[in-house]
């Protein structure tokens, strides 16, 4: 196994909510953490990256960092989706190979995989067929970012790895109404007609899309485990292994909530994918298992927004 004990580590993306959640399940072991905030490096500035890294040559690198929100945002922010979520991989893991770096680990994302392609999800699926459009600009950065990994091991021998999560939640996620995930947003939308007893409330879309949610101290916990036992080309997928429909997870955000409205839903707002499963027997195979259930992680992510809501 790779050995992080004494390893100066690196978090790109530390104040994101994947990357703060990483610095948490890192604090147990004994590494020396190294983070950068953003007014001094901008991730998608290669000077600046390639100064910091050279200043800082740290041994091992969790690529964590990414211009990130749910299906508007993606479908809206299409060129900085693009454009940031490129430049910060090819930036961090080009800097990574110029100093030295023993091992880094980039984290993907389920929406790499094809629109239609079959269920449960593959590592092997990738490129198979057409993206669903909503996120292309994202997915085609983040395949992107596999592809340099995939390249860098097999020009240069490097220990790099992908991983592959679906779709995560849980403390530091963003609440915005229009750009945030569906979790955040369900959690906010449901929280605010409760206190303001409005009765019905809608949620985007036909509520027949299957979604596989993880919870971010779970995510991280995976990535602190990869990173010490897998070595392979292989993508790994992180998640549950489960799904729900769009309708019974707003069913259980309101039940957690405490709101006993109605449900209604806003057709005219996109479904995206209609399912995205992934087969997580790989990641099993490592030993490896998601610990929260969807009604705990729901629980905690509630009291994480509430207790953001007080201070
Ligand atoms: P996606 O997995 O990339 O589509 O990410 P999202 O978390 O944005 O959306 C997941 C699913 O939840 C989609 O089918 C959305 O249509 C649905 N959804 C329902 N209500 C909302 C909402 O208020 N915000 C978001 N972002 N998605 C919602």
């Amino acid at each position: 196994p790779f050995e992080l004990k004494g390893k100066t580590v690196y978090v790109a993306g530390h104040r994101g909510m994947v990357g703060a959640a990483l610095m948490r399940r890192l604090a147990q072991e004994d590494t020396r953490l190294v983070t950068i905030e953003r007014t001094e490096v901008d991730l998608r500035d290669q000077a600046q990256v390639f100064g910091w890294f050279a200043r800082t040559r740290p041994q091992v690198v969790f690529l964590a960092a990414a211009k990130v929100g749910g299906i508007v945002a993606n479908d809206t922010l299409r060129a900085e989706f693009l454009y940031d979520n490129i430049t910060i991989a090819a930036n961090v893991i080009h800097a990574a190979h110029l100093n030295g770096a023993e091992k880094l680990m980039f984290l993907g994302s389920s929406c790499i995989y094809p629109k239609l392609a079959p269920q449960p999800l593959r590592g092997d699926m990738i490129l198979t067929g057409p993206l669903e459009p909503t996120n292309e600009p994202y997915a085609i950065a983040k395949i992107a970012g596999i592809k340099l990994v995939e390249a860098y091991r097999s020009q240069y021998g490097s220990d790099f790895i992908s991983v592959m999560p679906s779709n995560l939640y849980g403390p530091g996620d963003n609440y915005h109404p229009e750009y945030s995930h569906v979790v955040a947003a369900l959690i906010r939308r449901f929280h605010e007609a409760k206190i303001s007893g409005v009765k019905s409330v809608l949620v985007w879309g036909t509520g027949t899309p299957r979604r596989e949610f993880l919870y971010v101290e779970d995510m991280a916990d995976a990535c602190v485990q990869l990173m010490k036992i897998y070595s392979g080309a292989e993508l790994i997928n992180i998640g549950t292994g489960e799904d729900v429909t769009i309708l019974e997870f707003a069913r259980l955000v309101a039940e957690v909530v405490g709101y006993r409205g109605e449900i209604a839903f806003d057709a005219s707002r996109p479904d995206g994918t209609p399912r995205k499963l992934l087969d997580v027997s790989r990641l099993a195979e490592l030993g490896w298992r998601a610990k929260t259930s969807l009604n705990d992680g729901i629980q905690q992510a509630y009291r994480a927004f509430l207790n953001l809501r007080e201070d």
